[in-house]
């Protein structure tokens, strides 16, 4: 086989959702694998609901993950003359026809064929005709007869249907614009497509347009339907299920590998392994082990996968997403962040609690806000002494490591006879504001650096 061609075709009806976003990651995966190709159209034929807006937030979100396209970006709006001299064509070799039936006349064959208990379609009625164009006419392909239209999906096996049961479908509209069946396979043939996957609610559109491919003379590319996302519930996965949109995942803070991550398991497996990096989802995927059953969104595993991917990066390389999530007003150096970042990476599902839990760091002694109930219990006036007393012992500490902090407090404790939970939350409260917070002690102090330390340390024996 050639070089492998694989698209995505998004309509930019609405923003790139995550189920959308799966079927594209598979196809990206598959041309990315075999060092194909893989293409990106714009099918915006549907005038009124498509609009840029929406284009342009079906790129960002494509680039957010990483799916990269080759080649110019198509809009099936830009094609249309292509899309007719094909329409033509088929006019031409009497394998498609000009039908005059109105809607209502259309409608009404349905219902008595429904009443008559038998599929209900198009019956043919202008199919002998010889029409040529005119005012309110479709033009419709002449559909065979009898025989059947095969082929192997390649996640859900052979699928064959009587081509008795299907209609003489329109392949141009009465206002002149091609039906989405004709676009879509025009375009998959005139742009090389080798391998088609998209969501499995277009799997009853295939056989109709094999039958097209057969008629214009092409060869027929592979097909794979992927099965949907259900919600916790097991119903088709909507709004009521949370959030939708790829771009809802970068606000509430998620790494943009991690949503790749956790999407291509969703339906794809390789042994038990759930953690890839995006090298190894190259290298390893293949569409044998794409599964055949709808998958579950589970919000609580997609958490679980960002929070291994916060644990396992270089400090470094989260600086740039945590400070997207800073409050503009937040004048913070880099170098800072980097030191403040180990501290969250234990316990932080996403970029926004990693703000939220280190918020204290990004202001300074004199603005600091306390906690007014915690000062109230915690800052008795023996822990108000044992605080003044630490400030100035740690004041003299030249050193200022994680070793010297440790044996001046581990001293202090030895000197007065006292357990290490007699500086742990008066200190914690002085750094933070508050007693639960990220980081050990001598981390904290670290993080903020001496004169810091010290100012908190004062300015909290100075609160009560
Ligand atoms: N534009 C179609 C959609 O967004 C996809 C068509 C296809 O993949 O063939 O549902």
């Amino acid at each position: 086989m050639g070089t492998t061609i694989t698209r995505f075709a998004p309509s930019p009806t609405g923003h790139l959702h995550i189920g959308g976003a799966r079927t594209a990651l598979f196809s990206w995966l598959l041309a990315r694998h075999n060092d194909g190709k893989f293409v990106l159209r714009i099918e915006d034929t549907d005038r009124q609901r498509s609009t840029q807006e929406y284009t342009d937030a079906i790129l960002d979100s494509m680039k957010w993950l990483g799916m990269d396209w080759d080649g110019e970006l198509t809009y099936q709006s830009e094609r249309f003359d292509i899309y007719n001299s094909y329409i033509d064509q088929l006019l031409e070799e009497g394998k498609a026809y000009w039908c005059e039936c109105t809607p209502e006349q259309v409608d009404a064959m349905r219902e008595k064929a429904m009443k008559e208990k038998r599929k209900p379609k198009y019956d043919g009625t202008c199919r002998e005709k010889k029409f040529g164009p005119g005012e309110n006419r479709v033009v419709r392909f002449k559909a065979p007869l009898e025989g059947r239209t095969s082929f192997t999906d390649m996640i859900k096996g052979p699928i064959s249907v009587e081509n008795a049961e299907m209609d003489d479908m329109i392949l141009r509209r009465s206002d002149g614009s091609p039906t989405y069946n004709l676009a879509v396979v025009v375009d998959d043939h005139t742009m090389g497509v080798t391998q088609v996957l998209r969501g499995d609610d277009h799997v009853n559109n295939t056989p109709r347009q094999i039958q097209l491919y057969n008629a214009l003379g092409w060869d027929v590319p592979k097909f794979g339907h992927v099965p949907m996302i259900l919600g916790s519930d097991k119903k088709k996965l909507s709004k009521r299920h949370g959030a939708l949109s790829v771009m809802e995942y970068e606000k509430m803070g998620y790494l943009p590998e991690a949503v790749v991550n956790y999407l291509v398991r969703l339906g794809w497996s390789h042994g038990d392994q759930e953690i890839f990096s995006r090298e190894e989802l190259i290298k390893l995927f293949n569409t044998e082990h794409l599964g055949n059953s709808p998958s579950v969104f589970d919000t609580k595993k997609l958490d679980w996968v960002n929070c291994e991917y916060i644990k396992t990066k270089a400090p470094a390389d989260l600086v740039p997403g945590m400070r997207s999530f800073l409050s503009e007003d937040v004048e913070v150096e880099d170098a800072y962040l980097e030191k403040i970042i180990p501290l969250l990476q234990p316990r932080a599902t996403n970029y926004k609690e990693m703000v939220e839990m280190s918020d204290f760091f990004m202001v300074s002694a004199d603005v600091l806000e306390y906690d007014k109930k915690a000062v109230e219990k915690v800052f008795t006036p023996e822990a108000v002494e044992i605080l003044k007393s630490l400030t100035a012992k740690i004041e003299a500490d030249e050193e200022f490591s994680h070793d010297s902090l440790e044996s001046i407090c581990k001293d202090f404790l030895e000197e007065r006879e006292l357990k290490f939970k007699a500086i742990g939350q008066p200190v914690r409260l002085a750094l933070c504001g508050r007693t639960q917070s990220p980081g050990g002690l001598y981390d904290l102090m670290l993080v903020l650096g001496k004169n810091e330390t010290l100012a908190r340390m004062n300015r909290a024996a100075s609160l009560i």
